[in-house]
């Protein structure tokens, strides 16, 4: 049997159908109104490959250096042409075929999706990596079902996979096809509300073909609805300007202007709410869960064409309706025995054995599940950090290297404690509370352990639309993936810094020993790692900025300057223009990326001062063959002066201005931001701060240069809710707030839509 209805698949056929599959099929059999169709199954591409022979050629074509992008792009074609160029067998086409016409009327317009399955490779078959069709008929269906097989060896595809080790002969891929709906609108429900829980529905719709909503390319209209009543508590109608519909002529789906008097109609009549409400009831009933539902209508139909649960909702909140704060039923851990406290800096809660890590300790002697109690954390460390449950330092504040790798990492922490190292006993089990900033003694119970709030939200489809861009900043390059998963517009900060560090060299004594190429790939390799995993959304990318103390742990460190305050000394953009031969290369790699195709690349600089400043930085950007009149390129504000000179750095031609409020808030303020002691007096929302954000922002727009904010202080609320109302033109914020600064940019703007027609 080549193919399989979805009338007869089944939740735990994951492996013949692949996840897509799986779940169009339970919601089939739970009788859901689901569009007809079924499935090319795994097993089916798996006899294809093998019966042809063509299997091991397969699998060795796209064993390839996967840094090399030339080499890639070969492995790709070649498997590509492969499948491509080798017969179906006949048995197969005609079962397919015989499918396609039991499908409507016999002549539908069919989407065909592939549907990877990955056994015990839950992360091998990447979402979004293989190919979808939609409006496909006879004529071209067996083609296109090719291509979905072949997708599995997109360049991109192979490159996760190469890099990530997993071995190519064990994903496979089903296809599933299904009639189109040609929806005249459709959208998107929550069954409940995705982060209070509360009992109500929220439903999004557009006109038009699902995707526009679900890629976010246009503002959907939002209804609450009252589960207890029925009753739409709100609407709120969005213009919706544009729609994806299928192109009459060409069967191709395209882009439209929504005609002008339904910009403004409400999408929903009261009988689809209705409906949509009475099937969200059955979709969770059957699941016993919260769902978050992929809909359509089409002639008067409510159809459904995704569901999948809410993990959002943190475990007690919503039951009854009443919470509304988000956060999660945190218990306090063994009772109110806390050991000692310091700054949430990463959150989650997570209980382990306290692993006291002095800097000259072995870290292999970090299990997995451990909790790192340390003095602070060092660039080499990250791989133990990897395998904790937890980290816990004595220094440092919430911009401090432990509190970014950890957060990036998803790992729970606490920083600054003071004397963890010496108060918490090396082999205690301890609980961490990387929210409130707590440490307990004793064991949280399994259930009450909290991943990082991302883990648990819904990975597609809904980001709420804002006009105000809501990005991410990333420091390791191998946390692009969870940022690019959280829907981000961007990287607005790429750091560098994690990168260099990682040699466990200066970089002059790296290029000393391994010459200058060998400094340039390392950067290409880490910030492509990022360019990739985002194109083409786009990547701000920053040169380097480490103070020296930084620097002097590593090999080479003898020969950094000695200073009193290496946070107001020899770092950021004044070394690089004092002593340009690394920033050059780090200019270069970033050229290189560009003449890669890498154009979704900004380039940054921190801590400037002045036009002068800004003048010698773009004169160096030419000489490595950037044209700053063709690439976005601009400066971090991170000191009063930069923030004072706007207009003059505007004038020396940049197109956009990031706040750095780590450095603008210690710079303002006299108050150093990785010292524990002063730390309760380092205020980013102080008056004198908001009053330097506030002006530049003013400028900016008169001037026409953009603003955004990629300092700590990004990620939280009242500094959301002051840059959205000053007019900001993006936001940068830590993985796992990404979601919650969506939510509350939305709120502000609607707010500000509000007050403007009161
Ligand atoms: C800042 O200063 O706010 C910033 C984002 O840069 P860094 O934390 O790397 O100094
Ligand atoms: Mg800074």
């Amino acid at each position: 049997m080549a193919v399989v209805w979805l009338d007869d698949v089944r939740a735990d056929d994951l492996d013949l159908v692949g996840g897509k599959g799986a779940s169009l099929g339970e919601l089939t059999g739970a009788g859901l109104p689901v569009p007809p169709g079924f499935v090319v199954t795994a097993s089916t591409y798996r006899a294809f490959i093998e019966d042809a022979g063509i299997d091991d050629e397969l699998f060795a074509a796209v064993e390839v250096d996967h840094e090399d992008s030339a080499a890639l792009k070969e492995a790709h074609e070649a498997a590509h042409d492969l499948i491509m160029e080798t017969p179906m067998p006949d048995d197969v086409r005609e079962e397919i075929l015989d499918a396609y016409r039991s499908v409507g009327e016999g002549d539908a317009f069919v989407a065909v999706r592939s549907s990877a399955t990955a056994e015990d490779l839950p992360d091998a078959s990447f979402a979004g990596q293989q190919e979808t069709f939609l409006n496909v008929t006879e004529e071209d269906l067996l083609d296109r079902v090719k291509e979905c097989w072949a997708s599995l060896f997109s360049e991109r595809a192979i490159y996760y996979r190469n890099r990530k080790g997993f071995p190519h002969d064990k994903v496979d891929i089903a296809v599933v096809v299904q009639q189109m709906v040609d929806a005249e609108k459709s959208g998107v429900m929550f069954t409940r509300h995705p982060s209070t829980g509360k009992k109500e529905i929220i439903i999004e719709a557009a006109w038009g073909l699902g995707e526009a909503v679900v890629s976010g390319t246009v503002s959907p209209d939002n209804y609450v609805v009252s589960r207890e009543t029925g009753e739409v508590e709100t609407a709120t109608i969005a213009d919706k300007k544009t729609m994806c519909v299928r192109d009459e002529e060409t069967g191709e789906t395209v882009m439209r202007d929504v005609p002008n008097d339904r910009r403004h109609e409400r999408v929903l009549t009261d009988d689809e709410v209705s409906r949509l409400l009475e099937l969200g009831e059955l979709v969770e009933d059957h699941y016993e869960t919260p769902q978050d539902v992929e809909w359509a209508v089409y002639e008067g139909e409510v159809y459904m064409l995704q569901s999948r649960p809410i993990t959002t909702i943190a475990e007690g909140d919503g039951e009854e309706g009443e919470s509304d704060s988000g956060g999660s039923s945190r218990a306090t851990a063994t009772g109110d025995d806390v050991l000692i406290r310091g700054l949430g800096a990463s959150p989650g809660i997570a209980s382990g054995r306290a692993r006291i890590v002095t800097k000259l300790d072995h870290l292999d002697q970090v299990a997995e599940g451990d909790i790192i109690v340390t003095e602070m954390t060092m660039p080499d460390m990250v791989p133990a950090m990897k395998r904790a449950a937890g980290i816990v330092t004595d220094e440092g504040g919430m911009t401090s290297h432990a509190a970014i790798v950890s957060r990036e990492l998803g790992v729970p922490a606490v920083v600054g404690t003071g004397d963890g190292t010496k108060t918490l006993e090396d082999g205690e089990i301890i609980t961490i509370d990387g929210d409130k900033g707590t440490i307990r003694e004793g064991e949280e119970p399994e259930e009450k352990q909290r991943q990082p709030v991302e883990e648990a939200r819904p990975k597609t489809p809904v980001k709420p639309m804002t006009a105000t861009e809501v990005k991410v900043n990333v420091s390791i390059p191998e946390a692009g993936e969870r940022a690019a998963a959280t829907g981000a517009d961007g990287v607005g900060l790429l750091r560098i810094e994690h990168m260099v560090l990682t040699l466990g060299k200066t970089p002059e004594r790296f290029i000393e020993q391994n010459g200058e190429r060998a400094y340039v790939d390392e950067i290409v390799s880490g910030v492509r790692e990022v360019a990739e995993e985002f194109y083409p959304r786009p990547v701000r990318v920053r040169t380097l900025d480490a103070p020296t103390d930084e620097f002097r742990q590593l090999e080479g460190g003898e020969n950094e300057p000695r200073e009193h305050n290496p946070m107001l000394g020899y770092r950021g953009i004044r070394r690089g223009l004092d002593n340009p031969s690394v920033f050059r290369l780090e200019l270069q790699a970033f050229r290189r990326l560009f003449d890669m195709g890498y154009d979704n690349l900004e380039v940054m600089f921190p801590l400037v001062n002045d036009a002068e400043d800004v003048l010698r930085a773009k004169e160096h950007m030419r000489e490595a063959g950037i044209d700053p009149e063709k690439r976005e390129w601009g400066v971090m504000i991170e000191t009063p002066a930069a923030a004072l000179c706007i207009e003059e750095l505007a004038d020396a031609g940049i197109d956009f201005a990031s706040f750095g409020t780590n450095d603008l808030t210690q710079y303002t303020l006299a108050v150093d931001r990785n010292n524990e002691h002063v730390a309760d007096i380092y205020d980013e929302l102080h008056p004198a701060v908001l009053k330097l954000i506030g002006d530049t922002i003013e400028t900016c727009r008169e001037v026409g240069v953009k603003t955004s904010i990629c300092g700590q202080a990004g990620s939280k609320p009242k500094m959301v809710q002051f840059l959205v109302d000053k007019g900001v033109s993006s936001i940068s914020a830590n993985i796992d707030a990404v979601r919650d600064v969506q939510h509350e940019v939305k709120r502000v703007e609607q707010r500000l839509l509000l007050d403007s027609v009161r």
